[in-house]
């Protein structure tokens, strides 16, 4: 994908935290079209809180002891959710270009000991309209995957804003800041933008407090850094920065002359990743903005999950072929596993009946189960009544474990089972009727390959008075026909079936 039309116009919006009074307002910055900007939508700075005071002491406290050793490594979760289309073509990024993008990050963030890890595997979103998505949509597309507690980053393959004047932009990448409604905190990235391997890294800082060098919402920095502690992006050591893209940094060195409102010349960092400098200068966090991250993770982003403590539930249906009978009630052995993180769960289970392997058309019962906590193994059987009009073909009963995804599991992909069998008409009735009691219709079934031709269905009331005559043919092994009982006042009927001249059979028939 051609970069170039990502570069377009970013929309910023503030609030200044510094005041008590809060205000907001919104900076149109035009971008050059040069194919090099990282272009990125900061979309909730307004909603963000930051303690900064503590931040400012932890960071003049740290300038005399600079490392991390002695503060754990710790292990974020994330949870990637990639985008396909309807038919689940064209991923928006490869797994293997997600990893690569994961592990850069990982590299980038090494020195504020957070490294971010999956659990299981990425998921899978097949959607047209999320795939090709307006910021707009950002939040209820957040609202239908997110796992709480976790970050959540939607790789799609365009993100878009249409503007009223009829122009459109495109961003490569959308982050959330730090704020209490940690459930409505995401990223949103244009996969093929995360060939930039400082994306990730770019938007995960911002998801740790990080504002860009060249942030202006909260006051233009001075170059002389008379004021780097309560404006600009509030840290000393990146210096004030004019926004810098490709027509300013050539070679990785800053030829703008713009000047600061004091009148210095700037010299700005085009190595500094919360820059938007040509993505192949930018290479590196300062440590003012390690030791931010650092105290934001311990902060306002310490309800991020930590360890991958997810269940993995599978299941296998425990027989291999089995033939059943029309109306039968069986009881179907089923073994569920948890392979993952053994805690105790309530899991539904919903059995369809299908023509086809897999498919799940016909809810057929559902059940709700108990797992226990520290087992990996349950037995149980699954009580099934089939229905009476089977087709005489090889049919499929699927089990499906958690279909709602109450659960999130390591491996989302293996919670269904499904068993192929064969129907037998063996010991059916010769006649049926079904259902019984019926309301507005009800079917009779006849089995009897020996008897073919014309089939003669009669309905009595109890004083025998004949009130639904129907004729039919039956051409095949089995027959059965549909009947109308809508008309039918309430009460019990005679069924008397005749095929051509053989003897009638009776049945009997409750109209509720
Ligand atoms: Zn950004």
């Amino acid at each position: 994908m051609n970069h170039n039309h990502k570069n377009t116009i970013t929309l910023e919006y503030d609030l200044n935290l510094l005041k008590t009074i809060s205000f907001l307002f919104v900076i149109l910055i035009s971008l050059e079209s040069d194919g090099q900007h990282l272009n990125c939508y900061d979309s909730d700075k307004a909603l963000s809180v930051i303690d900064e005071e503590r931040i400012n002491e932890v960071i003049k406290g740290r300038i005399e002891n600079k490392n991390f050793r002695n503060d754990e490594r710790d292990t974020i979760i994330i949870n990637p959710i990639i985008l396909r289309k309807s038919d689940g073509s064209d991923p928006s990024i490869s797994l293997e270009q997600l990893d690569l993008a994961i592990n850069a990050a990982n590299e980038y963030f090494k020195f504020t000991n957070i490294y971010f890890q999956y659990c299981g595997n990425p998921k899978y979103l097949d959607d047209d309209i999320y795939y090709n998505l307006t910021i707009e949509e950002g939040h209820s597309l957040n609202d239908l995957m997110h796992v709480p507690n976790a970050i959540n980053i939607y790789v799609v393959e365009t993100i878009s804003q249409a503007f009223p004047d009829g122009t459109v932009s495109l961003f490569c990448g959308i982050a959330s800041f730090p704020k209490p409604e940690t459930d409505s905190r995401y990223l949103l990235l244009d996969g093929a933008c995360m060939s930039d391997e400082t994306l990730l890294a770019h938007e995960l800082g911002h998801f740790y407090g990080l504002y860009h060098t060249h942030e202006t919402a909260f006051g233009d920095e001075f170059v002389n850094r008379e004021n780097c502690e309560i404006a600009g992006d509030f840290l000393c050591d990146t210096p004030a920065d004019p926004l810098l893209h490709g027509s300013n940094v050539v070679s990785c060195r800053y030829f703008g002359s713009e000047v600061d409102p004091i009148g210095d010349q700037y010299r700005p960092d085009t190595k500094n990743i919360m820059s938007y400098a040509p993505q192949d200068c930018r290479s590196k966090f300062s440590w003012q903005q390690i030791i931010r991250m650092r105290d934001i993770h311990m902060n306002e982003n310490s309800y991020l999950l930590k360890t991958c403590d997810f269940p993995d539930f599978t299941i296998k249906i425990d027989t291999l072929f089995a033939a059943f009978r029309p109306n039968q009630e069986i009881e179907l052995p089923l073994v569920i596993y948890n392979l993952g993180s053994k805690k105790l769960a309530g899991l539904r289970l919903d059995a369809y009946l299908s023509d086809e392997p897999g498919k799940r058309m016909n809810l057929i019962e559902n059940d709700t189960i108990l797992f226990p906590e520290n087992q990996s193994q349950l037995n149980l059987k699954m009580k099934i009544k089939l229905p009476v009009d089977l087709p005489e073909t090889t049919q499929y009963i699927t089990v499906v474990l958690d279909e709602s995804d109450q659960h999130k599991e390591l491996d989302e992909e293996n919670n269904s089972a499904t068993l192929a069998y064969k129907v037998d008409y063996g010991n059916l009735k010769d006649v049926t009727i079904y259902p019984n009691p019926a309301s507005d219709r009800t079917k009779v079934f006849l089995r009897n390959e020996t008897m073919k031709g014309e089939v003669l269905i009669d309905l009595f009331d109890t004083n025998g008075r004949l009130v639904l005559r129907e004729t039919r043919i039956k051409t095949y092994d089995t027959f059965q026909a549909e009947i109308n009982t809508a008309f039918l006042l309430p009460g019990i009927y005679f069924i008397s079936v005749r095929v051509e001249d053989s003897e009638p059979y009776q049945l009997r028939l409750l109209k509720i």
